[in-house]
């Protein structure tokens, strides 16, 4: 029999279709990670741009997952007067599922465009899902790159390039502001519903932590609630720096932490086994789908550099 997860959460604002202003013009609107992750305190974060002095269109930053428009988005305009046909452009932090997976249904009921950055339009391109909720192949109408400078509602932000957890993970930054939309990028100790933070490309999230390091940031926008936060919007300036530390941390810790884990078990277990670890040691009560996952790329990396043995199922120690 399915499970019945509750996705709507008055208390944390989450799938109301209400949007709250978190800084001038800038409003935030939280869709429910469920049915696909039962993590109620961990959520998706979009960001509707809203000129106040209401000369230049509104723009979204992420579409969340495929119901979204329906359940968060439409609201959140009627909400804010806003008729759909003026929000004039969605644009993608990265191509994963709770990001762009409402990219079809937004176009369709608005009329914007589309824009991403060319490294993560591929994967728009091939299609995904979102638990029982399909995402079709769609392609953008407009491909970022890095350095740009784009004009949203009203303000200038430039186009980062951020890879690591996806190859095209961009954030927007406006500089006068000091404030900067992240998405998935950085993730300080992960979300309650991964357990871990989670890279594709380590060295890659390395540098792209160099890179925010490198700018002066007052309000960072993550996507999700990141842990040890408890909300996607980190400020003031020295709690970035906190953020940005953590996430650095993380990784340089989670190799030796990974190993441990695999001593602790005998020596020899399988990266779900490890994950099951891992989360008990983190303070996590359940694993969920997405840990072993990523730990596998990070056990298939100390592989790579012949720290761990492997035969591809089952990780041992090599000491
Ligand atoms: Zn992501």
């Amino acid at each position: 029999m399915a499970t019945t997860v509750e996705l709507r959460d008055e208390t944390r604002n989450v799938a109301t279709g209400r949007a709250v202003e978190v800084l001038p013009g800038i409003w935030e609107l939280r869709e429910s990670l469920g049915p696909v992750f039962d993590t109620p305190e961990c959520w998706v974060s979009l960001w509707l741009l809203a000129d106040p002095a209401g000369k230049e269109v509104p723009v979204i930053v992420d579409s969340g997952v495929p119901r979204s428009t329906e359940t968060v988005i439409l609201p959140a305009l009627r909400q804010l007067g806003i008729e759909p046909s003026q929000l004039a452009v969605v644009v993608n932090t990265h191509n994963h599922h709770d990001h762009a997976g409402s990219n079809i249904q937004l176009r369709e009921a608005t009329g914007c465009q589309v824009w991403i950055h060319k490294d993560d339009a591929p994967g728009l391109e091939q299609g995904s899902a979102f638990g029982d909720e399909p995402i079709h192949p769609h392609s953008a109408d407009r491909l970022l790159e890095a350095g740009e400078t784009l004009r949203l509602a009203g303000r200038h932000y430039e186009v980062v390039h951020i890879p690591g957890h996806s190859p095209g993970s961009i954030g927007l930054y406006d500089r006068e502001r000091k404030l900067f939309f992240a998405g998935d990028a950085i993730q300080a100790q992960g979300t309650s519903t991964q357990g871990i933070a989670g890279a594709q490309d380590r060295e890659g999230y390395y540098r792209s932590l160099d890179k925010l390091d490198a700018l002066e940031i007052e309000h960072l926008m993550a996507a999700h609630p990141y842990l040890p936060f408890t909300d996607s919007h980190v400020h003031p300036a020295s709690e970035v720096k906190r953020y940005l530390a953590e996430s650095r941390r993380f990784f340089d810790e989670i190799d030796g932490e990974a190993l441990d884990a695999l001593r602790a078990a005998g020596g020899r277990a399988t990266a779900a086994q490890l994950a099951d670890r891992l989360c008990a040691r983190r303070g996590f009560e359940k694993t969920c789908q997405l840990t072993a996952g990523i730990l596998r790329g990070y056990l298939g990396r100390l592989a790579q550099q012949g720290r761990v043995a492997t035969d591809g199922e089952t990780y041992a120690t090599r000491d």
